[in-house]
């Protein structure tokens, strides 16, 4: 489908800049620009720059760059022009009035990719992916959205739909004739091809967490008895003041949340209340939460003061942390006052440090690295990445289970017709209007 309006927004950010890029697209654009702008744009061929003046009436407003793209080689598959001017947004805001008087409309949020995607340009992964790289802050977030932004998911997922697309067109010929020798499908063969689709996209499903690691970071919860330095660690690892020290027992109450990043990877910081029998109601709260934080973390760092030995307060803790279900360091902490012999089984790893002075933070982060298996996340794009793919993925392997049990080919051709419909709302062949509109609606003006 092709836009019969053309729409325009400015691109980059509102504010005083070098440069600030006025963006139009659709059938229109060259002539919309060419109404306002000095240089040949009409005339002027897709890929090439023209320097010159846009004016209002005779009023001379900027000097601009004005790129051309024409259709089908531009970002929208439309016929394009952005226009670089100075990044005044009195400017910026100028050249759009006049675009829109001269007939182009303000584009909604999303829209330029919208219409890619409605123009064959971009699939759905893809277009999300474009949404991640914008947003992104860590060097494996935009690694992973520049791999999808490649086609890494839909790498993955169009082979499975193009298998089962085969496989169900088959099916239906041997349904439709079945006195007919077409097709020598065989019930193991259906159970195969259904079985084989079914693996991979279990396998991204499994994949959502390590998109969720990619996307919101390794959940860390720093804990222990009071007093064992944990907010003296985590101001160390984000290397602020972030946490209250004090030395009076019972200081950090609520959790104080703040976010590092190590090796590339974004790492969310919890500290949290010592755990220990509360004194007051608020403290009680507060030790509960560390309770229910650390059960939901990642990665646990079970803060001790090992200068004292172990007591039975840091015995109970110790089996508390031990039943959460996230890897676990013991960070053996206040090495600056000498440190008692420990034995910390059952954790991952333990690293010596004093918090205080730095010792040992270096160690730390290698370690929370390592465990938070950094290197052997994917950065190819090639992971599910939110809620909506993996909830089609799921619907996919729920449908195709239930075609490997069946036995009937009419419910079985049924499921599987559901799988491609799963797998299809993925990438966008077959996502609803809602959907889309969705998605789009997220993306940032001017994208
Ligand atoms: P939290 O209650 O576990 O958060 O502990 P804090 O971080 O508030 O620290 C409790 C006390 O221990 C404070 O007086 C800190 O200055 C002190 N402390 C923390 N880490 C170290 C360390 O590595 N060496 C020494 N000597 N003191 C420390």
């Amino acid at each position: 489908m092709w836009y019969e309006d053309t729409v325009a927004a400015v691109s980059t950010p509102l504010q005083t800049a070098a440069l600030g890029v006025v963006r139009v697209s659709g059938p229109a654009a060259l002539s919309i620009v060419g109404q306002i702008f000095s240089g040949p744009v009409q005339k002027a061929a897709g890929g090439t720059a023209l320097h010159g003046y846009i004016r209002d009436g005779q009023t001379l407003i900027d000097e601009v760059v004005v790129t051309v793209f024409r259709a089908p080689h531009s970002y929208t598959g439309e016929d394009v022009a952005e226009i670089s001017c100075h990044g005044s947004p009195f400017i910026l805001r100028w050249v759009m009035r006049l675009l829109i008087g001269c007939g182009a409309r303000a584009a909604a949020a999303g829209e330029f990719t919208k219409r890619a995607f409605i123009n064959g340009k971009l699939d759905l992964t893809r277009a999300e992916a474009v949404a991640d790289l914008i947003n992104s802050e860590t060097k494996l977030q935009a690694a992973s959205a520049v791999g999808g932004l490649r086609g890494g998911i839909w790498d993955r997922i169009e082979p499975i739909r193009a298998e089962l697309v085969g496989l169900a067109a088959q099916m239906l010929a041997f349904i439709d004739f079945p006195d007919d020798d077409i097709s020598d499908l065989s019930p193991q063969t259906i159970r195969q091809t259904v079985l084989s689709a079914l693996g991979q996209t279990q396998a991204l499903a499994e994949g959502f967490d390590k998109g969720r690691v990619i996307r919101s970071g390794v959940r860390v919860c720093i804990c222990g008895r009071p007093n064992a330095g944990k907010s003296t660690l985590m101001n160390r690892l984000l290397g602020c003041e972030r946490s209250i020290v004090t030395g009076d027992e019972g200081t950090t109450r609520d959790v104080v949340e703040d976010s590092v990043v190590i090796d590339g990877v974004k790492f969310v910081l919890s500290d949290t209340a010592g755990i220990r029998r509360a004194s007051s109601e608020a403290e009680r709260i507060g030790v509960d939460r560390a309770g229910d934080n650390m059960r939901a973390a990642d990665l646990l760092l079970c803060v001790f003061d090992a200068s004292a030995a172990l007591s039975d307060a840091d015995r109970s803790f110790i089996n508390e942390a031990l039943a959460c279900s996230g890897r676990k360091i013991a960070v053996l902490n206040k090495l600056d006052l000498g440190q008692a012999e420990y034995d910390m089984p059952g954790f991952d790893s333990y690293v010596r440090v004093s918090a205080a002075r730095g010792d040992g933070a270096e160690e730390l982060r290698r370690a929370m690295s390592e465990l938070a298996g950094c290197g052997n996340l994917p950065s190819d794009g090639s992971v599910i990445n939110n809620l909506r793919q993996y909830e089609c993925v799921v619907r996919a392997a729920e449908a195709l289970q239930r075609a490997a049990d069946g036995a009937a080919p009419d419910a079985q051709l049924q499921d599987i017709e559901e799988a491609i419909d799963a797998l299809g709302s993925l990438t966008g062949r077959s996502a609803s209007e809602d959907i889309i509109n969705d998605i789009f609606s997220r993306f940032c003006v001017g994208k």
